[in-house]
């Protein structure tokens, strides 16, 4: 049978931060689509549990917990990774917190945590993907920005200047990795329903906010980045380079 564009046969995808939330529902599109899947996160309990949710749909997905801010543990998960035989050829930056706090409070530790988990992990994780996909002269890097890479909202001084920087090191990465066969592209979402958003959803001035700001007048679902990330993933994206593809509602498209 002819493959399609958007076929991910043969390909094997790790997606860091994918025990829940967009990760998760990324990996699984990605193993619909043909990816075998390595699934990451810092809890083993709920990896394991993100695990066992996907073998009741008949995926077998493989489990990494480790923290993606620690260079030490990415450098032994891709150790343990080439000792298993298991190439990467597409690369999830996914994983990443939020701390909502007024930048006059905002403690330099803290600072520190949200820049090196939304934005510094990106680096790492990409170098070590990196150094083996452009060996291989293939892969496929997606970095999970957000509307926070265009726009800034009060107190979310470093998320925002993590997700900005993730836009500028998609660029980069994109420029010094293209002549490799290695495209580098990223996604902004919009407002989407995870456990990140959990004081949000729950508060009525943030929610009759959002729906008079976003075109759309609604959440985002996780499932509608799930299309955008195996468009990215595949071969149909394969003269795409350092592209931001915002999953938005339309949001930066709105005054
Ligand atoms: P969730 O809070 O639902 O999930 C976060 C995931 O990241 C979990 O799997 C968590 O693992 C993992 N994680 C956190 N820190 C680390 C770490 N140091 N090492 C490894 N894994 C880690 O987040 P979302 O699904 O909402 O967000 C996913 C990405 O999308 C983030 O980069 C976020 O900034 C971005 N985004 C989200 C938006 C939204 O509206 N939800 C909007 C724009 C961008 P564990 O379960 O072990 O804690």
């Amino acid at each position: 049978m002819r493959q399609t564009l958007f076929d991910l046969s043969g390909k094997t995808a790790l997606v860091t931060g994918s025990s829940r939330g967009l990760g998760y529902v990324m990996a699984r599109e990605l193993a619909r689509s043909g990816a075998r899947i390595v699934l990451n996160g810092v809890d083993p309990t709920r990896l394991a549990s993100a695990q066992a949710q996907l073998k009741a749909e008949g995926i077998e997905a493989e489990t990494l917990a480790f923290d993606v801010t620690q260079e030490a543990s990415v450098v032994a998960a891709f150790a343990e990774l080439d000792k298993k035989g298991i190439a990467i050829n597409i690369l999830i930056n996914n994983a990443g917190i939020q701390m909502r706090k007024p930048l006059l409070d905002f403690a330099l530790d803290d600072w520190n945590k949200v820049i090196a988990t939304n934005l510094t992990s990106a680096f790492i994780m990409g170098r070590e993907a990196a150094r083996r996909m452009v060996a291989r002269g293939f892969g496929k890097i997606i970095n999970i920005g957000s509307l926070a890479s265009e726009l800034a909202r009060p107190t979310t001084a470093p998320y925002a200047s993590a997700k900005g920087g993730i836009k500028m090191l998609t660029r980069a990465m994109a420029v010094e990795w293209a002549q490799n066969g290695v495209q580098v592209n990223g996604i902004g979402p919009g407002y989407m329903l995870t456990d990140m958003n959990q004081a949000l959803m729950s508060d009525a001035h943030f929610n009759n906010w959002l729906m008079s700001r976003v075109p759309a007048k609604r959440w985002g679902q996780p499932e509608e980045l799930a299309g955008t990330a195996v468009f990215l993933a595949s071969s149909a994206s394969d003269y795409i380079n350092g592209q931001m593809i915002y999953v938005d509602g339309g949001m930066l498209a709105a005054m």
